[in-house]
């Protein structure tokens, strides 16, 4: 697939096979129940660590379709491992749900559910699969069970204890609860078929003993469910639809839709008592779609964790991960976020997305929003000898180039400014159209200066540029129209400059695929993924409060970051650098 699809900026979402399926279903009547809309998706996290942007593609589609199609969504909390869940990860799994501008809440509902609200229904249920003849205890070692699971072309050899009674396998599941027996004495399995070609079919374990305390359920059980088992049942007894997952649980289906079928069954005892059933049609059905991967990225839970334990970045939050806390504070919208989701769609294969199609998109979000700023990064000082000593003068330019009804931001003038280092050069290259010695530019939104000479320190290093100004060469006057140059750059008056630090952050990874082929991603960590710098800015940004997002003229978009940035001390992220190269910039101003 290729998904990179820049030119896409439709409004109304484009086709995917998941909304055909719905389309065809509405057309169907399948959902067609009293009270209830016809679309039901929900977005099932483990609350096991921190939600990243392959998440955020999950609930832009979940959360999204169900918005297309007057339906709703849920945020379920898939919390059925005791050891590795916590409710820190609740809460910042609901705070990006909103972040991204998504609600679980319908006509002043909350539909914000957890799995373990269900553990006793999910036990209920077991008995009666156990009395149904559909689930046995068994009671091999860990070892030997794998051992019979056979393997791709082999067959799975049947437990010993697959035919006990129920009447003994009750009463074991039972005091499996009670807490009787130790962590991996007993499972329950449900009774499929050993010699099924898909593994997931092999008598799949649907309950295990854990002495462990939940998060939520404290130590009220000691046997906890599985998620294949788990997760199908939330579903229906959600009512959902569709449920929509990544490729790798296709194979899980075929148990999906059997323990469903299984639960809509009436079963006869021999004692004449009646099982089932628990779950009516329609069933949800589950489809599956490609996972986000983003090229210079990784998407693992586990490396992501490995990432914040090692401190290669400072936190879940550090700017440069790819988790929706982290790329909130490096300056991405939810909308940059939404636009990327609907330009990389919905694919059935999996495939690579590149990292320039998100960081177009942020490009393409922030453009008409953001207001200009005049930012040195890294400052050198311009003296204009000519130019009075104590005297300022006011300069303005645009908050937008494009709107001009947003006004103008004002700054000074004076003898000396900041410039960028990189804007000034001893001896130019052959083509430098900048500073330098003997050379005229243009100080954006203020005089033209022709460079006279340059200061320089014991080793050589430029210390400061000394120039001369042509007073009748202010932009917008008459006569400024006399000359031409070929240069302009950007400035701060050193009179009103406001210093800063800005982070300058790049990719994390240095190789497009960091943990693809077995390779040790820690050695495709980008050792130049962050430059910190001393930075002076026009005096409008003294008092950027968190989370303001500027274009630095020249740069690209910064962000004033969420956890450091202080009014009358700010500190700025870069989000994402300029699409345009100074040299094509430059033609333009
Ligand atoms: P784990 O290995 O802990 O299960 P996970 O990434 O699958 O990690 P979940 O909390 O189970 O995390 O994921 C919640 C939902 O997000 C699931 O429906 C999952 O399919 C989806 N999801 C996870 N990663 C991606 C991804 N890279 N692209 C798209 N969807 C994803
Ligand atoms: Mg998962």
């Amino acid at each position: 697939m290729s998904a990179d699809n820049k030119n896409n900026t439709a409004v109304t979402p484009p086709s995917n096979f998941l909304r055909t399926i719905i389309e065809s279903d509405l057309e169907k009547g399948t959902y067609q129940r009293p009270g209830l809309p016809q679309v039901i998706t929900r977005f099932p996290p483990e609350p096991n660590g921190y939600l990243h942007i392959g998440h955020a593609k999950s609930i832009c589609l979940n959360f999204g379709l169900a918005q297309d199609y007057s339906g709703r969504c849920h945020l379920r909390f898939d919390d059925t491992n005791p050891t590795k869940e916590d409710q820190e990860f609740v809460d910042t799994i609901k705070d990006s749900v909103q972040w991204l501008g998504f609600s679980w809440e319908q006509d002043g509902v909350p539909y914000l559910h957890f799995a373990s609200d269900y553990f006793d229904t999910l036990y209920e249920m077991a008995c009666g699969l156990i009395e149904a003849g559909h689930a046995y205890v068994d009671s091999q070692s860990p070892e030997e069970m794998a051992a019979n699971r056979g393997s791709f072309n082999k067959p799975g050899v049947e437990s010993p204890y697959r035919n006990r009674p129920v009447a003994e396998s009750l009463d074991l599941f039972k005091r499996m609860r009670a807490g009787e027996f130790p962590d991996g004495a007993h499972v329950l399995r449900a009774k499929i078929d050993m010699a099924s070609p898909n593994m997931n079919m092999r008598d799949p374990v649907i309950y295990r003993i854990r002495h462990a305390s939940h998060h939520r359920t404290g130590d009220k059980w000691n046997i906890y469910p599985m998620y294949d088992y788990t997760h199908p049942i939330s579903d229906a007894l959600e009512k959902i639809t569709h449920s929509i997952c990544t490729l790798e649980f296709q194979d899980h289906r075929p148990f999906y839709d059997w323990i469903l079928e299984r639960l809509t069954e009436k079963t006869e005892l021999s004692d004449g008592r009646v099982v089932g059933p628990f779950l009516e049609k329609p069933l949800p059905h589950q489809y599956e779609f490609a996972r986000l991967n983003l090229t210079y990225t990784i998407t693992s839970k586990r490396k992501l964790l490995q990432l914040v334990e090692e401190k290669r970045v400072s936190g879940w939050d550090d700017p440069r991960m790819p988790t929706i806390v982290g790329i909130r504070r490096r300056g991405y919208t939810p909308e940059s976020i939404k636009l990327f989701c609907e330009r990389i769609g919905v694919a059935k294969a999996d495939g690579w997305i590149d990292i320039s199609t998100l960081e177009g998109s942020l490009r393409d979000d922030l453009d008409p929003k953001a207001p200009r700023a005049a930012a040195v990064l890294r400052p050198l000082k311009l003296i204009i000898d000519n130019y009075p000593e104590g005297q300022t003068e006011r300069c303005s330019a645009p908050v937008h180039p494009h709107y001009p009804e947003r006004g103008e931001r004002q700054f000074a003038f004076s003898r000396e400014v900041w410039i960028e280092q990189d804007d000034f050069m001893a001896e130019p290259v052959k083509g430098y159209r900048r500073l330098y010695p003997g050379n005229r530019v243009r100080l954006r939104c203020a005089y033209i200066v022709e460079c006279t000479g340059y200061d320089t320190d014991a080793n050589g290093n430029v210390t400061a540029v000394h120039a001369n100004y042509l007073p009748d060469s202010r932009s917008g006057t008459e006569t400024s129209q006399n000359y031409k140059v070929r240069g302009t750059i950007h400035w701060v008056s050193a009179t009103d400059a406001v210093p800063a630090e800005v982070r300058l952050y790049d990719r994390l990874f240095a190789e497009a695929m960091p943990d693809s082929g077995g390779k040790d991603f820690l050695e495709a960590l980008n050792p130049e993924s962050l430059e910190v710098v001393n930075a002076y800015l026009e005096p409008g940004l003294a008092n950027a409060k968190p989370g303001d997002i500027f274009q630095f003229e020249r740069q690209g978009y910064f962000v004033a970051d969420l956890v450091d940035s202080q009014p009358g001390k700010p500190v700025f992220n870069r989000a994402v650098t300029l699409r345009d190269s100074w040299a094509k910039d430059k033609k333009k101003s």
